[in-house]
């Protein structure tokens, strides 16, 4: 038996129980863990999986109920029109408030879900339309056809169907295309915006994205809550439910499918028997059990702060193998492949390239050319200006004065989304990966511009044909520098030197005509060097353009045609690398800059800029 049977097990036994002789109350229980583990799966999404903290979930199940409501009690129309409807206002009403606050950072981001939490919260209360506080009732009880659902019983079964589907639908996008560029933005888990550009996806839509899935799940939810009681009042919707679903999902286990059910379900119960005892010890009534859920949440999340789920899925794994790696069909059809300039063509043209930090000048109208199947080194001292170059052209810093070409087309000001999409393919410096990925997913998010399944269809399944094809390439690419075998590894796992080398294989994954590799050795061990030379002898050989910038002049020596010396912003020098050794101004420049006294040396730099000689630590960043 695998993981997947025990799963598909569960859920046939959980859809069995009304059948059997289980006491109302416990279905009555079941179905709140159903109704919450909807608005959970959302969470798990948005804040669990894109690190997106939202309060405010509950007032999307508001909008579902009282849609419904509405439409059903007032307009007398049928509840699935009221489905129907609520689904297309929370989508307006997601899109509008995602598209207004999904841009903030940091707290900005949970202090306005709690805002438009309140704000709908008091709308709702306030509308006589909707029954001010009162609300309004009598809603009809579902139906299909003359099949009623109007026991508790007989919607349970809509209740956990929703549910479950709701979980497939989760795992399945989390595991896809737009999920694997979710999963990279997490910046509470050294993800961020940088890579998944690079890569051609725009991160902005994506957040959308998970933030109209969450909603429209809350919505779903609210939408069964209102039939199952056939009343809505605003209560269940306010700013309280919006932190006890947050809590749900933190205790269960954020970001994990199995930790919203988990979660819901603790919640739900526990919550029931504190009620009863917790007056009993206090004396008298009082919402006691906040209390206690607050005491928890402190206490899980310093002993278990990736809740509880993690830790009951371990305890499965000990008798039932962990799901084995999913197999790569490698027969799968090849992903289109983009045409390349012949050998010899223009392929990059930078000229008189300029940018400004105030008063600093780190880039000082430079200007090079790289021909296809060139291998190109770009070095200098730190702090010549070799990263702040590589930005300008990657479109990650916009210019202050210059141009750059590639193939011909204008890409200076376009942004690094666009420059990927005109055949522009890089790695960084401080390594990028999303660690608890594995390696082929890793490499296959590179494939992100040459397939095309959205959201919709990886839910429903309907991208497994391109993801085996993604898959495919993904795994041609490790076996071009040699890292097959670690493909189902967690990126996480691998020491610096390979995952500079999975960053290469992401690189190539999106088939393009100049790659640029940001100081691929610095950090690096001997062995490691060693290894990412042979790579880049071998994609040399196969004809790739590369632009290398280099802080290690031996390095690049080896495997360069031309080399363009920086030094303090300006163009030094450009020839063969023998000439470049023979040049005397280069070995002024370098000795120079280590002869420095040390108070210029150490001059402070802004956060987040990478200087070339940081070592192991600070070029392992993203891991942490
Ligand atoms: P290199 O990669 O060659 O070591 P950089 O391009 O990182 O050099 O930096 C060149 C100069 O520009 C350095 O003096 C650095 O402090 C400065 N610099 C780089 N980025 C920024 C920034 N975002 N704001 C201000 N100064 C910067
Ligand atoms: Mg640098």
């Amino acid at each position: 038996m695998q993981r997947s049977h025990l799963a598909a097990a569960s859920a046939v036994a959980l859809l069995a129980l009304p059948f059997a002789p289980v006491p109302d109350f416990w279905i009555t229980q079941l179905n709140y863990i159903g109704l919450f583990s909807l608005v959970v799966l959302g969470l798990v999404l948005l804040t669990g999986v894109g690190g997106l903290t939202s309060f405010g979930q509950a007032a999307f199940a508001g909008v579902g109920a009282y849609a419904t409501g509405y439409l059903t009690t007032v307009m007398g129309l049928s509840p699935w029109l009221g489905l129907v409807a609520g689904l297309a206002i929370t989508l307006v009403l997601a899109l509008a408030i995602g598209a207004l606050t999904l841009r903030m950072s940091g707290h900005y981001l949970p202090l306005a879900t709690i805002c438009w939490c309140l704000a709908l919260y008091y709308l709702i209360g306030n509308l006589e339309a909707l029954g001010k506080y009162d609300g309004l009732l009598g809603l009809p009880a579902l139906t299909v056809g003359d099949f009623s659902f109007q026991s508790e019983r007989r919607i349970y079964g809509l209740i956990w169907v929703a549910a479950l589907l709701a979980a497939v639908g989760v795992t399945r996008l989390l595991d896809s295309r737009p999920g694997r560029i979710m999963r990279a933005l997490n910046t509470n888990r050294g993800g961020g915006s940088t890579m998944p550009e690079a890569m051609g996806a725009s991160t902005f839509r994506h957040k959308l994205t998970m933030f109209v899935v969450a909603a429209l799940l809350a919505c779903v939810s609210g939408w069964l809550y209102a039939h199952m009681q056939r009343s809505v009042n605003p209560s269940p919707f306010g700013i309280k439910f919006g932190i006890e679903y947050l809590f749900m999902a933190v205790l269960g286990g954020i970001g994990t499918v199995g930790g919203a059910f988990t979660g819901a379900a603790l919640v739900k119960l526990a919550e029931d028997q504190l009620k009863v005892v917790l007056p009993l010890v206090f004396g008298g009534s009082g919402n006691y059990e906040i209390i206690v859920f607050g005491v928890v949440l402190v206490l899980v999340l310093r002993f278990a702060p990736e809740g509880l789920w993690p830790l009951i899925s371990r305890l499965i794994a000990r008798w039932l193998p962990a799901r084995g790696s999913r197999a790569v069909d490698e027969h799968a059809p090849r992903l289109s492949a983009r045409s390349h300039p012949p050998r010899g063509a223009a392929l990059l043209e930078v000229r008189q390239i300029r940018k400004q930090f105030g008063g600093l000048t780190a880039v000082n109208d430079i200007s090079f050319s790289i021909q296809a199947g060139d291998i190109v080194g770009l070095i200098g001292p730190n702090g010549a200006g070799k990263s702040t170059t590589f930005n300008l052209i990657s479109g990650v810093l916009p210019l202050t004065s210059g141009e750059v070409r590639l193939l011909g087309q204008r890409v200076d000001g376009r942004g690094s989304r666009e420059i990927a999409r005109a055949g522009l393919s890089r790695t960084f410096q401080h390594v990028k990966l999303v660690p608890d990925m594995t390696v082929l997913e890793n490499v296959a998010l590179g494939c992100y511009l040459r397939t095309q399944s959205g959201t919709a269809a990886a839910m429903l399944g309907l991208d497994r044909a391109e993801e085996m094809q993604a898959r495919a390439e993904a795994l041609r690419q490790l076996r071009r520098i040699g890292l097959e075998a670690q493909a189902h590894e967690l990126a996480g796992n691998l020491a610096l030197g390979p995952q500079r080398l999975v960053e290469i294989a992401r690189a190539l994954a999106s088939d393009p005509s100049l790659l640029l590799l940001d100081e691929p050795a610095a950090g690096l061990r001997h062995k490691e060097k060693q290894a990412l030379a042979e790579v880049l002898k071998q994609l040399k050989a196969e004809g790739l353009s590369l632009l290398l910038v280099e802080h290690d002049m031996d390095f690049v020596m080896k495997l360069t045609d031309r080399i363009v010396v920086m030094e303090f912003g300006r163009w030094l020098m450009e020839g063969t690398p023998a000439e470049v050794q023979a040049s005397p101004a280069v070995r002024a420049a370098y000795l120079g800059a280590d002869d420095l006294p040390d108070e210029r040396r150490a001059a402070p730099k802004p956060a987040g800029i990478s200087s070339g000689d940081r070592s192991m630590d600070s070029s392992n960043e993203g891991q942490a």
